[in-house]
């Protein structure tokens, strides 16, 4: 009984991928392919995460609903945090919400100033690009850095996004512009407002027991354990700490689209996170809900 035939897969425990973008922020595919990628790859259900916008989660359920595969709307936020900035992953966030579009829309113009900021640090360098040329390439998009990335390596001033970071983009290096952060306490208090979960993003060391309780009491329900970026110790010590703490645990691939993976994406469902992980998130939140 249940045996797997000769030839035939084994049957495999269902998996998801909770931390994926598209082009409703600094992805390269839009949304339909993502999920259609994800399907392919035989996930049972997906988050899509972008920066600071949830647009391309109605194109992205739509699809999905066609193939089988749940998608959780999701947004990745940046928030202050004492290293510079950190990033959350707010989870079921609901579309059309006025609050929440507010806030988004005030970090997406925020991240259009800075992006007209970088192109004069990078002309102020002697690089040759324009800020037309930059919202071109974002077309509408949450704007960020990887977007000048991608012109820069169009443009042949660097040879890869990597290195665009490196010379340009980066923390510390010439063409660097800090965004205006929320703080972490706000975001938390946003999503939890409409009934979301949060979760702390690709934490690696700088994971300590005590920054994560503080985190706690100020609204954290989650910590992602499995990301590109975690080496095996950070998992095994996220993982105790989580555990230890009683937060929820997240996990994904945090794929950009196309195959560029590099030190902190990797593709669609690489991260084999069990389904067990989003039931329990579902659990938890059913809890906050019904009385
Ligand atoms: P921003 O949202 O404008 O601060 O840009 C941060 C984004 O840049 C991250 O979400 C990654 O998608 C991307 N990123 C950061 N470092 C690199 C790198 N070295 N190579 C390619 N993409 C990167
Ligand atoms: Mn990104
Ligand atoms: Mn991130
Ligand atoms: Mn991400």
């Amino acid at each position: 009984m249940d045996q797997p035939r000769c030839g035939v897969r084994p049957l495999t425990a269902p998996t998801v991928d909770l931390h994926l973008h598209s082009t409703a922020s600094d992805g390269s595919l839009p949304p339909a392919e993502v999920v259609r990628r994800a399907a392919a790859a035989n996930l049972t259900a997906i988050a899509l995460t972008d920066h600071d916008s949830v647009a391309g989660v109605t194109e992205a359920v739509v699809t999905a609903a066609d193939l089988g595969l749940r998608v959780v709307s999701g947004c990745e936020f940046s928030v202050a945090a004492p290293w510079g900035e950190m990033h959350v992953l707010g989870y079921f966030i609901p579309l059309g919400h006025a609050g929440v579009e507010e806030f988004l829309e005030r970090c997406r113009a925020d991240r259009l100033r800075r992006a007209r900021e970088i192109v004069e640090g990078l002309q102020a360098w002697g690089v040759d690009i324009t800020a037309d040329e930059i919202l071109a390439e974002a077309n509408g998009a949450a704007i960020g850095r990887p977007h000048v990335a991608r012109v820069l390596v169009r443009r042949g001033t660097v040879p890869t996004m990597d290195e665009a970071f490196q010379q340009f983009l980066g923390r510390g290096r010439p063409a660097f512009v800090e965004k205006v952060l929320p703080t972490f306490k706000e975001v938390a208090n946003l999503v939890h407002g409409v009934g979301g979960i949060v979760s702390a993003a690709h934490l690696r060391e700088r994971a300590s027991r005590s920054l994560l309780i503080r985190l706690k009491d100020e609204g954290l329900d989650a910590v992602e354990t499995r990301h590109p970026s975690h080496s095996p110790d950070h998992r095994s010590r996220i993982t105790d700490i989580a555990l230890s703490l009683n937060l929820l645990r997240t996990g994904g691939s945090d794929w950009h689209g196309g195959g560029g993976a590099d030190n902190s994406h990797s593709s669609v469902g690489s991260e084999m996170v069990p389904l067990e992980w989003l039931d329990a998130m579902d659990t938890f939140r059913a809890g906050l809900i019904s009385p």
